[in-house]
């Protein structure tokens, strides 16, 4: 019926609101376009987008060498399912666990199904090669998390808004204060404990970056006790915080440190961005003694390790490497903080920066109003510029990372002109 109309910003809104669920609370803006850093709406306003949908398009919107991959694949083979095998998926499997240092790689499709992959992999390990008593096994979630949606992972997660209404909740999860070892000392000692799950920065509690050394600490404590340390990168993974991975040492290759990683987790979860953002593409990569857990027919989707969602991948991350994606996260991401912490020390508004590289999040004073962050996100989109709250007070500041040094700055400009113009209306 609508094919061919023109339709305005507010009539698409009123389509989601009336044929979609009502799951999301987005920003009124309709967009129609992207390329590289910028995306357009239907009324042909141009933005910065400093989202990249949730640090997926890290590459940059319809990046051209992912789209052209995409569509030569398309044209020829998209979908097998796992009941065969493919020309690509093994490539693929080789590729990525050499680029990241790991014996295998279970593919699967969005974040989240990663993390039950990661999940599943941890308890079969517990049973067949820790010995953990049949149904005992734990897991270690840390409070403030987000590891998406599903059931088993909610069950991990303190925040009312993903959990209220959906219980009963999975057991065999222990939740302990984030970026506190002496609780998770005290977990790691008792019985059964299997894994520990954490994210490297915590994304959507508001780019909360641990003390120095917690991870490397957190680690050697579960190496000590046999318990698994789990990295959920979907989010910080890729280059994001100015390493390939935030788990990564502090070299500055941009094939961030594969020979030299500061943690090795023993399972990591990456998704977003290994697809530039173009197909849902995720990935849980483990050395054999974990991965071998997994028998044919425990566990798959119809989906995960399709030959578009490799090529694809394969494409996406060579162009992190070959654009020297982490090394220009980590020079803007100290370009962004700089001007940010300007900011800081002249506004009222804003008290604190904190992130890495280009994941970033300023944190609104504590008196304002609870809807400040929305309110200066609708003022930064009319300014051009787009980012979104996240939990609390606090807006989030994740641009793709293919931005310039020119770029970054008019960005900080918008930025600064928006909250030092900001009035309460
Ligand atoms: N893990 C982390 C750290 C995330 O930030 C997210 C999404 O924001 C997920 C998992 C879930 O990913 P997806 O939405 O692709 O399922």
């Amino acid at each position: 019926m609508m094919q061919g109309t023109m339709l305005s910003s507010k009539d698409l809104i009123e389509l989601e609101d009336k044929y979609g669920a009502h799951n999301y609370h987005p920003l009124p803006v309709v967009l129609s376009k992207g390329e590289g850093v910028y995306v357009w709406d239907v009324e042909g306003k141009k933005y910065f987008d400093f989202l990249s949908a949730y640090s997926a398009v890290n590459q940059g919107h319809c990046h051209p060498r992912i789209v052209n991959v995409l569509k030569e694949q398309a044209e020829v083979l998209t979908l097998t399912s796992r009941a065969f095998f493919n020309n690509v998926l093994g490539k693929y499997e080789k590729y990525i666990t050499s680029y990241f240092g790991y014996d295998k790689v279970l593919p699967m499709n969005t974040g989240v199904e990663g993390v039950e992959t990661a999940l599943k992999i941890c308890r079969k390990w517990a049973y067949e090669v820790k010995g953990i008593p049949v149904n005992q096994a734990n897991i270690i979630f840390v409070s403030g998390n987000f590891h998406g949606r599903t059931m088993a992972v909610i069950s991990g997660s303190v925040d009312p808004s993903s959990t209220t209404g959906f219980g009963p909740y999975m057991p065999g999860i222990t939740i302990i204060p984030y970026n506190d070892l002496d609780a998770l000392k005290e977990a790691l000692a008792k019985p059964n404990v299997a894994g520990f799950l954490v994210e490297p920065i915590q994304g959507e509690a508001g780019v909360v970056v641990p003390d120095d050394g917690y991870l490397k600490k957190a680690k050697d404590l579960c190496a000590e006790n046999n318990v698994l340390f789990i990295a959920d990168e979907v989010q910080t993974g890729i280059a994001r915080t100015g390493k390939l991975l935030a788990t990564c040492g502090n070299c500055s290759c941009s094939n961030g440190c594969e020979n030299k990683p500061e943690i090795k987790p023993d399972i990591l979860i990456l998704g977003k961005a290994i697809s530039g953002g173009v197909f849902p593409v995720s990935a849980v990569l483990a050395n054999d003694e974990v991965m071998m857990a997994i028998k044919p027919g425990e566990h798959g989707s119809t989906f995960g390790g399709n030959p578009l969602g490799c090529r694809v991948a394969m494409e996406a991350l060579e162009v992190v490497k070959d654009e020297k994606l982490a090394e220009n996260a980590e020079k803007l991401g100290i370009v962004f903080r700089n001007r940010m912490q300007q900011l800081v020390d002249k506004s009222d508004l804003v008290t604190l920066v904190r992130g890495k590289g280009l994941l970033n999040a300023i944190v609104i004073n504590d008196s304002e109003d609870s809807s400040t962050a929305w309110d200066i996100c609708m003022k930064l989109s009319e300014n051009g510029l787009l980012a979104k709250p996240t939990h609390g007070n606090i807006i989030r500041f994740a641009p793709p990372l293919v931005m310039t040094e020119e770029q970054i700055n008019e960005c900080c400009d918008i930025i600064e002109n928006t909250i030092i113009n900001f009035k309460v209306s």
